[in-house]
């Protein structure tokens, strides 16, 4: 069944949702309603640790608690229209998020961890030249509680499967939905939520330069960088977003986000294009950029999408340009693509729903909010 002929529901749900408040917020609402303060901490445990959703499970709460929860608040997850299972055991969700959007999520098992890859907006304002997502143009930001949804949901569907970490490599530009993130990002490590290690959180940006440099403050997660060029010249084609914060900037952000991380590197991501970005020459240069550096790079091959213009480099290409970085004193990986048979390797994401409003960097949006 193509998800074009899935049925959306028409609006997101207008009650207040307690999934994705921040625990002090929690508190705050419990005082209001004259109820202990470790209400909040119940409700995180049945929600984050249990992944409940309906009042009437959580039996520690009274039951004309229950009834005014229930009808004061929601904590409804966005609705699966589709649930995929790739044959490498990757799994992919579709889910409705309203006014015709849908958003993916996607859950990688390997023998020593369990990647669930979430997604913060509903499409994507930064037109990176060579991700789906990109192409189908920015509708609007996630909610805090749509984006840790996304986890609890795949959570309980998991059941056995763990999740061990959490990836913002889903649709959309995290560090551009900044103020629904960060919420979600505190929840999956607070140890009374996910209790996830802050090394298994990892949000990835195009080059956000300003938010990242508040994250770093706020709370200093793994950071993967999308950097897919050397120069300037070319990144400027390749991720729109380096006309506002160019390579120097960028760089010098992420030097300053690593000082507050003791000992641990940023991931650079550099998606490999046939004979755009590919050559030894552009390796030696990607050398002179990250050597001596708290980095890593990780060379992703390039997925094709129906629309895509790029093609992947050959492995012989790959091979070489891997070689001259480790040459060169750098730690570098290839990714190896996950779910390809059922489009949820990165970049692959698009929700695969018409009518996406189209609205784009050139145009002007970044860090747009949903209006
Ligand atoms: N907006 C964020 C996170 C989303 S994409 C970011 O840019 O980092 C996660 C990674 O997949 C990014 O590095 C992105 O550049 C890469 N990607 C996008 N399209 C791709 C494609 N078609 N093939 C391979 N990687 C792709």
């Amino acid at each position: 069944m193509s998800a074009d002929a899935l049925t959306l529901s028409p609006t997101a749900p207008s009650k207040l949702s307690l999934l994705g408040m921040p625990a002090a917020n929690l508190v705050e609402f419990f005082e209001n309603l004259d109820e202990k303060p470790y209400r909040a901490r119940q409700i995180m445990r049945w929600l984050y640790q249990r992944h409940v959703t309906d009042y009437a499970e959580m039996t520690d709460l009274s039951a004309p608690l229950r009834k005014q929860l229930g009808e004061m608040t929601t904590l409804k997850l966005p609705p699966v229209l589709k649930h995929e299972h790739s044959d490498d055991g990757t799994r992919k969700w579709l889910l409705d998020v309203g006014a015709n959007q849908a958003v993916e999520t996607v859950y990688i098992p390997e023998p020593s961890r369990g990647t669930l890859c979430i997604s913060s907006q509903a499409g994507c304002a930064l037109d990176c030249a060579f991700c789906a997502t990109g192409y189908q143009g920015f509708n609007r930001n996630l909610t805090s509680a749509e984006i840790l949804g996304q986890v609890v949901l795949a959570a309980r569907e998991l059941a056995g499967a763990k999740i061990t970490n959490v990836v913002f490599m889903g649709m959309g530009e995290p560090l551009a939905n900044y103020r629904n993130v960060l919420p979600v990002v505190h929840l999956l490590i607070d140890d009374q939520a996910f209790g996830l290690s802050r090394r298994r959180v990892t949000i990835s940006t195009a080059g956000v330069v300003p938010q990242m440099l508040k994250l770093a403050n706020d709370c200093n997660v793994a950071l993967a960088v999308s950097l897919h060029a050397p120069t300037d010249e070319l990144r400027n084609k390749l991720v729109p977003i380096n006309k506002v914060h160019p390579i120097a900037e960028l760089l010098d952000a992420c030097w300053k986000y690593a000082e507050g991380q003791a000992s641990r590197s940023i991931t650079f991501e550099y998606v490999l294009l046939d004979d755009v970005n590919d050559s030894v020459a552009q390796a030696r240069e990607l050398v002179k950029l990250l050597r001596n550096r708290p980095a890593k790079v990780n060379l992703i091959p390039f997925n094709a999408f129906p629309e895509s213009e790029f093609r992947c480099s050959s492995q012989p290409k790959i091979d070489a340009f891997w070689q001259t970085l480790r040459n060169g004193g750098l730690i570098a990986t290839i990714r190896r693509p996950r779910g390809d048979d059922i489009a949820a390797a990165c970049g692959q994401l698009a929700g695969r729903v018409r009518d996406r409003q189209r609205v784009r960097l050139g145009d002007r949006v970044i860090g747009a909010t949903s209006s």
